[in-house]
């Protein structure tokens, strides 16, 4: 140690010798930074990066060798054999490229790592000793083998140590810690290589005269391999730069993406966009190194075969909520380049906009917009479901059937918006008065039903129900400022008693309700057994007023209408009876709901009009014939077509047919009913408003159409002189007729007080038993033929003042 010191300051020129170790150090990092691009590279590209590397290297160690030697001053003059200096540079660069190519031979390995090292240092060793072949002195160079040895294992561990160091990173601060090792392993070999030496003088010795001086021979050597060395950042430089253009480019486009993009090496993150980023709620310094699948990110099905799109779930950092989201993956490895080794791509959709999306449809096909209770669809799977839930724990389950009693009322009185409220206001109090897993539903209108689990026993528990819920409907709400009446009707059935399947429960409530209704509403009624042979009987004579209709069971009596001032019959009113083989003379109140419900309405309607038409157009007298019609067959858009098709048919002059219509027939679909008597209208027909006072918001369905008669109901007329009540009402429809110009009937006069009550209080028309009861078309002859007939009208008033009318 001591003689290789001496050796450096009292035989060099310690300007050269740091010159010699500065090209030592530059030449050492830039070969590690190569080599570390090259072990990032395969193929041919890696045995491009391999030879530039050896050359920086072997160049750079060699000028080491050579400047050093220009610095040894050892008292005697010196000279290069040019041949042997040329060798050693070679053989240098031979060394190293063979130690660096073996140290990648195996990755990851560290015997291939101590095999290049071996191979590096003996070849500073062998191009330092060749080199020394090629130094020429006036004297004999003796050597001392020990210190030979020393060398060569300092020159070795330098470079072993370099190669250990640096491994595969590509991490700056390694590459310069490598650099260091192996310029210390050759400056070591040098020196300890030159304190090996002793000259013996010996002038006979020549020593050839070198073609440039020692200055110029520094300056060579120095620029040449300081331009190998840029050569070789050069290289560095470019590949990096396009490297990191080609980066700066893919980022921006990745930043770009909307979607979160994610880099993964061997499972951990190693790059993201901002979109990830912003998913994940953290930033990228965070995020790198950390696991992402099996960490944030959770498929939720197990992988199928090479599927390339998967849905998982991507938890965020810190508190957040899981995000749904859609995996698209890729495998980056393109097997040119060690550095994409394990490397996949990861492309993460968020679902939250989707699945929210998905999430409303469903809300919207399963819920009923106005009240947010399920609708009829949500409510036979929830059914089901319920039913398999008590089937399973043993718990007992009611179906409740609601109908509210005064919807219709609230709606006509105070608008569409009242009603809504009403509804509203009635899904509110039935959620209020259930406990879940209890739930209600909307069927549609003013249907609503509530099904029951609990428990407790049946049926005390659905009569507590029942009986909560139509004290709840009960309490009246106001609108706008005005009282609204509430009130509901209910049906329950009971599983499994009444029925095991969703289907027979909700049926055998529907029909409890229909009971509770006609018991006189505002109460509840569970099902029984007998209820089932009503609406069986119901069944049966549906299905045989279908065949009624065909086989003529139908036939139209016809009741006088008389003008009140006179007594003279101005008219009749078609009304239908069934004629039936078995049961005798069916009153059509007891069939036409029938007809209404399973669409008979329609051709028996039609029938009835032809008949009545048919008959009227055969009297000797322009009388008019009225006509009912059902609210149905006012909503049928062709009702106007088939009107006129049967007044042609028919030869009734459209003047003398009056057709009858319920305020109720309005409200079903207000638009299309006006908009169909318009059309009527437009025929020439009349349009009667029947069953006066017994609907609801009389006067503003007076205003809405200009009707041609009102006929009071006979409910007040029957009550006149008994209920002060109905006489006042009577009172008031005939003051009403009067302002608004609208002739009115009173119908169900049967007394002849009534009549003379009547005449007095200035009523147009008047219809009833007093004036005649409806009889067969074929008894009429009295009063439609010119000439009288044989029989008289039974009730017909005295004949004074005949005025004509026209036809
Ligand atoms: P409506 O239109 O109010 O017909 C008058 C009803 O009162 C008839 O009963 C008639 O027989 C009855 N009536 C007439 N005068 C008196 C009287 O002085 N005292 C009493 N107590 N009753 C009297 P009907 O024929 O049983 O008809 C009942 C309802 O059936 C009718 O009420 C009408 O709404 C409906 N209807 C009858 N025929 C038809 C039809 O062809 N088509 C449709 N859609 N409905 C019809
Ligand atoms: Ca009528
Ligand atoms: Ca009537």
């Amino acid at each position: 140690m001591f003689k290789v010191l001496t050796c450096l300051v009292t035989e060099h020129d310690i300007r050269l010798v740091l010159l010699a170790g500065l090209v030592c150090l530059s030449a050492c990092l830039t070969a590690m930074r190569l080599y570390s691009r090259m072990s990032g590279a395969r193929g041919l590209v890696r045995g491009a990066w391999l030879l530039l590397t050896a050359l920086v290297a072997g160049s750079g160690v060699w000028a080491t060798h050579f400047l050093a030697m220009l610095a040894y001053k050892p008292g005697l003059e010196t000279g290069f054999s040019s041949t042997w200096t040329i060798g050693s540079l070679m053989l240098a660069v031979a060394f190293m490229a063979a130690g660096f190519y073996a140290s990648l031979l195996v990755d990851e390995e560290r015997s291939s790592k101590f095999a290049g090292g071996i191979l590096v240092g003996l070849g500073v060793a062998a191009m330092h000793y060749s080199g020394m072949t090629a130094f020429i002195t006036q004297g004999h160079l003796t050597w001392e083998p020990v210190y030979i040895a020393a060398s060569a294992v300092l020159g070795i561990a330098g470079a072993t140590a370099a190669l250990m160091i640096i491994g595969k990173s590509r991490r700056i601060w390694r590459q310069m810690a490598a650099g260091g090792a192996l310029t210390l392993g050759v400056c070591a070999l040098h020196f300890t290589g030159m304190a090996a030496i002793t000259i013996v003088p010996d002038s006979s010795i020549a020593v050839p005269t070198s073609i440039m001086g020692v200055g110029m021979m520094t300056f060579a050597v120095a620029s040449i391999t300081a331009l190998i060395i840029l050569g070789g950042l050069g290289a560095l430089l470019i590949e990096s730069g396009a490297n990191r253009s080609a980066l700066e480019r893919i980022r921006t486009l990745a930043n770009a993406a909307y979607e979160g993009i994610v880099v993964v090496q061997n499972g951990r993150i190693n790059d993201a966009n901002s979109a990830f980023c912003e998913l994940a709620g953290a930033s990228l310094e965070d995020l790198l190194d950390q696991p992402l699948v099996g960490g944030m990110l959770t498929f939720d099905d197990p992988l199928q075969s090479d599927e390339l799109r998967r849905e998982a779930h991507l938890q965020p950092v810190g508190e957040g909520k899981s995000i749904p989201v859609e995996v698209f993956s890729r495998q980056m490895d393109d097997g040119a380049r060690a550095e994409t080794s394990g490397l996949e791509v990861l492309a993460i959709r968020d679902l939250r906009e989707r699945r929210g999306a998905e999430e409303k449809i469903r809300y919207l096909a399963e819920h009923d917009g106005l009240t947010g209770l399920p609708n009829r669809n949500a409510l036979q799977v929830k059914l089901r479901a319920a039913l398999e839930r008590v089937e399973a724990s043993g718990e007992s389950l009611a179906v409740v059937c609601i109908d509210l009693d005064h919807f219709k009322e609230a709606n006509d009185l105070h608008g569409h918006l009242a009603g809504d409220q009403v509804l509203i206001e009635t899904a509110r109090r039935l959620t209020a008065n259930l406990q879940a897993p209890s739930f209600a539903a909307r069927l549609g209108g003013d249907e609503f039903v509530v099904v029951q689990i609990t428990d407790q026993d049946q049926p005390a528990a659905a009569a507590e129900l029942a009986g909560g819920l139509l004290e709840a409907l009960k309490v009246s709400t106001s609108w706008e400022g005005q009282e609204q009446a509430m009130g509901a009707s209910l049906g329950v059935s009971l599983y499994p008693d009444d029925g095991r399947t969703a289907a027979a429960l909700l049926a055998n409530a529907d029909m409890a309700l229909y009971r509770a209704k006609e018991s006189g509403r505002g109460a509840y009624r569970f099902f029984k057994r007998e209820m089932d042979e009503t609406i069986r009987e119901r069944r049966n004579l549906a299905r045989e007023l279908r065949q009624a209709i065909t086989d003529e069971e139908l036939i139209v009596h016809y009741q006088p209408l008389a003008r009140a001032s006179d007594g003279e019959v101005c008219g009749f009113e078609a009304l239908v009876r069934w004629k039936h083989p078995v049961r005798g003379m069916v009153p059509p109140l007891d069939f036409i709901p029938i007809a209404e419900e399973c669409g008979l309405i329609g051709p028996l309607g039609e029938w009835v009009l032809r008949r009545a038409c048919a008959d009227a157009a055969s009297w000797d007298k322009p009388l008019r014939i009225a006509v009912n019609l059902s609210p149905l067959q006012l909503n049928n858009p062709a009702l106007p077509t088939l009107v006129h098709e049967i007044l042609i048919t028919s030869g009734l002059s459209p003047a003398r047919l009056e057709l009858e219509i319920t305020e109720s027939a309005l409200f079903k679909d207000y638009q299309r009913a006006l908009d169909n008597l318009r059309r009527l209208k437009a025929l020439g027909v009349r349009i009667a408003m029947d069953d006066f006072g017994t609907g609801f918001s009389s006067l503003s369905t007076l205003q809405s159409f200009p009707f041609d008669k009102i006929k009071v109901d006979k409910s007040f007329v029957e009550n006149i002189h008994r209920d002060e009540r109905a006489t006042v009402i009577v009172r008031a429809v005939l003051g009403l007729g009067r302002s608004l110009n609208i002739p009115v009937v009173a119908e169900g006069v049967e007394t002849e007080e009534q009549r003379e009550f009547l005449r007095g209080e200035d009523c147009a028309e008047l219809q009833g038993y007093a004036i005649g009861r409806p009889a067969p078309a074929e008894t009429l002859g009295a009063w439609t033929n010119e000439t009288p007939g044989l029989s008289p009208p039974p009730a017909a008033d005295k004949p004074v003042l005949r005025r004509k009318r026209a036809a």
